[in-house]
């Protein structure tokens, strides 16, 4: 057991106070007027890009049909949907073979691991797809 003379603590770094600029020779007078101005700032207004090269399914897309107007045949319909297998469906068919593989099938055939596909009754064309977990 041998004790260090030393101080443990290192000085505190000493920061000079940087209050005012000596640079400027010229009493300014108090405006409190210009305080406001700093307030407002310049109005930035985001500019969201639009990425849709082409028309690539609406949002308002649900996993029941729903009615709109084909943007192909503008006529106002009810989509058609179909049920295909997305990412959630093989990824959970994959989890269900590791856990018990006679059940793997199950997430292929659940309505709620599949994606929905809204296609247009009239003019059978596609108008856009929700996924499982949407
Ligand atoms: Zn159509």
């Amino acid at each position: 057991m041998s004790k260090y003379p030393g101080p443990d603590i290192p000085p505190p770094s000493y920061e000079p106070p940087t209050e005012a600029s000596p640079s400027s020779s010229m009493p300014v007078p108090p405006t409190p007027a210009t305080a406001d101005e700093k307030s407002y700032g310049k109005a930035v207004q985001p500019q969201q890009p639009l990425l849709q090269p082409e028309f690539a399914g609406y949002s308002t897309l649900r996993h029941g049909p729903i009615q709109m107007v084909c943007p192909y045949c503008g006529v106002n319909v009810v989509t058609e949907i179909h049920h295909k297998v997305g990412v959630v469906a093989g990824v959970g068919a994959l989890l269900t073979g590791f856990v018990f593989l006679p059940l793997f099938w199950v997430p292929l055939v659940m309505k709620s691991c599949k994606d929905t596909v809204h296609a247009c009754p009239n003019c059978h064309r596609f108008l856009g797809r929700v996924g499982a977990l949407q």
